[in-house]
C-alpha cells in the first residue's frame, strides 16, 4: 500500500500534453496528474491548424510506405502504429463525443469543421478528470519536479533550442524548419500568381529528393503539396545550404507517363496536327494559357510567335526539356500558413522505442514534436502526437502495474 498517489508531471499544454494527460488518467484514475504549460493559452497550436479546423489525422488510404509521409521517425512510427494508429485516433475521438468526416483527400477533420470542437473535448475531459492545468508556468529544469515520480516532456519541436530543460539530455538532433515554401527571384514566374498545376512533379537537381502533387505559383515562388512536401523530405539539405539550391520542375509528369521521349512524341505529333497554328495558340498537355506562354517564352524567346512546322529540331528539344526539366534557383525559405513543424528534436536512439523513455534517465518519457519525429501535410504530424502520446500513458501504466498485466 503506498502512502500517496502517484504523480505525474506534463511539461507543455499542446495536442500530445493533453492526449497524454487524458489516456493516462483513463488508465490510473489515482494518478495524480499536472499539465505545465509556459503560455498563458493551453492547445494554441490546434486552434489555429488546419486553417482553423484541424486536421487532425487522415486515412492513410494513399500512403503506401510511411517514409512517403514520415521523412523523420517512419521506422519508430511503424512500430508505434502496432499499439495505436490512425484507426485507432478516428474511434477514440468518436468514443469521446467528436464526429469526424474523411475528406476526398483523406485529411480527416471534425465534422463541425472547427478546431474548437478539439480543444473543448481536451478541456472538458482534462477538467472531468480531474487533471491540474498550471498556465503561465514554464519548467526551467527537471529539477524543479523532483517529487514527481513520472515526467513526461511534449514542449514541442523549437523548443529545444532554447530550453534549459535538455541541457541534461545527451542526443539532440538541431530543429530546423520544414513545410515551407520556397521563394523564386523570376518577375515572369511571379507573374503566373495564382495559376495551378494539377499534378506536377518537382526535385533538387542532384540529389535524391523529389515529389509530386499539385503546384501552385506564388507572388514570390512556388507552393502547393508537391513545394511542402519537397521541403519536408529535403528540410535538413535546404537547411545547411541556406536554402539557396537549384530546383527542378516536370510541368506534365501527371499527363505523359514516361520520360522525355514520350514528351517528345507528343510535341512531334502537334506539330504534324497544327502546322498553320501559332505555337502560342495551340497548347500541348493541356497547360494552363500563362504557363504556356512563359514556358514559350523562356525556351524559344521571340520565336515563340512562329507557326508549328517552322519550329526546327532544337527548338523542340528545347521546348521538351523546359516541360520535363525546366529549372529554377530556390532563393529562400517562404512561411506557409497553414503548417509548420520541426524536423529535429530529441534523437530517437536516446528513447527506448516500446516506451519513448529516455535512455539516460528512468521516468522520464517524451512525446509529440519534441522527438524527432515529423510529417508532411495532411494531418500525419497531430497523428504522431496522438501515438506518442498514447505510448507514453501505457507505458507508465505498465510501470504501476502488477508486472503480469504489462503492456509490452
Ligand atoms: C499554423 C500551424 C498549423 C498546423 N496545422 C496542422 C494540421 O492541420 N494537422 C497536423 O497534423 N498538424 C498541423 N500542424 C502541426 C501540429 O500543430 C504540431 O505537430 C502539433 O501541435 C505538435 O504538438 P505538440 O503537443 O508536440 O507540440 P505543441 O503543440 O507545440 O505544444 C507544446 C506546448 O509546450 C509548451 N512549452 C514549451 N516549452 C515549455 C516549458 N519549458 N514549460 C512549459 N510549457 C512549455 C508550448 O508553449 C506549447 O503550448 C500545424 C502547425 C502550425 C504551426
Amino acid at each position: 500500500m503506498r502512502d500517496r498517489n502517484l504523480k505525474t508531471a506534463i511539461i507543455g499544454g499542446g495536442a500530445a500534453g493533453f492526449f497524454l494527460a487524458i489516456n493516462l488518467k483513463e488508465l490510473c484514475p489515482e494518478m495524480e496528474i499536472t499539465i505545465f504549460e509556459k503560455s498563458r493559452k493551453v492547445l494554441a497550436k490546434v486552434e489555429v491548424s488546419g486553417g482553423g479546423r484541424c486536421n487532425c489525422t487522415n486515412s492513410f488510404a494513399s500512403v503506401r510506405d510511411l517514409s512517403q509521409v514520415y521523412p523523420r521517425g517512419h521506422r519508430l512510427m511503424k512500430r508505434l502504429f502496432k499499439r495505436f494508429d490512425y484507426r485507432d485516433a478516428y474511434a477514440w475521438f468518436e468514443r469521446h463525443g467528436v464526429r469526424l468526416v474523411t475528406q476526398e483527400d483523406e485529411c480527416v477533420f471534425p465534422a463541425s469543421q472547427d478546431s474548437h470542437t478539439i480543444i473543448n473535448l481536451f478541456l472538458f475531459e482534462a477538467r472531468r478528470l480531474g487533471i491540474e492545468i498550471r498556465t503561465e508556468h514554464k519548467i526551467e529544469s527537471l529539477e524543479e519536479l523532483s517529487d514527481y515520480d513520472f515526467i513526461a516532456i511534449t514542449t514541442g519541436g523549437m523548443s529545444i533550442s532554447n530550453s534549459s530543460l535538455f541541457t541534461l539530455h545527451s542526443s539532440l538532433i538541431p530543429p530546423v524548419p520544414s513545410l515551407f515554401t520556397f521563394s523564386i527571384e523570376d518577375e515572369g514566374l511571379h507573374a503566373l500568381m495564382g495559376t495551378v498545376i494539377e499534378d506536377a512533379s518537382v526535385s533538387i537537381p542532384g540529389t535524391k529528393f523529389r515529389s509530386n502533387g499539385p503546384l501552385l505559383i506564388t507572388h514570390w515562388g512556388m507552393s502547393g503539396p508537391s513545394i511542402l512536401k519537397l521541403s519536408s523530405y529535403a528540410a535538413r539539405e535546404l537547411h545547411e545550404h541556406q536554402y539557396q539550391m537549384p530546383l527542378a520542375v516536370n510541368w506534365i509528369s501527371g499527363k505523359i507517363s514516361g520520360n522525355q521521349e514520350a514528351a517528345k512524341e507528343e510535341i512531334i505529333k502537334l506539330q504534324a496536327q497544327s502546322p498553320m497554328f501559332k505555337v502560342s495558340k495551340v497548347r500541348p498537355f493541356d497547360l494552363p494559357s500563362r504557363l504556356w506562354g512563359y514556358l514559350l517564352e523562356k525556351s524559344l524567346g521571340e520565336r515563340a510567335q512562329n507557326r508549328w512546322q517552322n519550329l526546327n529540331k532544337k527548338e523542340v528539344n528545347r521546348l521538351v526539356n523546359i516541360l520535363c526539366n525546366d529549372t529554377y534557383q530556390i532563393a529562400g525559405r517562404a512561411a506557409f500558413k497553414d503548417e509548420f513543424v520541426t524536423c529535429g528534436g530529441v534523437s530517437l536512439s536516446a528513447v527506448d522505442p516500446n516506451t519513448l523513455e529516455s535512455k539516460d534517465i528512468p521516468h522520464l518519457y517524451f512525446a509529440g514534436e519534441v522527438l524527432d519525429i515529423d510529417g508532411i501535410t495532411g494531418g500525419f504530424n497531430f497523428q504522431a502526437a496522438w501515438t506518442t502520446a498514447y505510448t507514453v500513458a501505457q507505458a507508465i501504466n505498465s510501470v504501476i502495474l502488477p508486472k503480469d498485466d504489462t503492456f509490452m
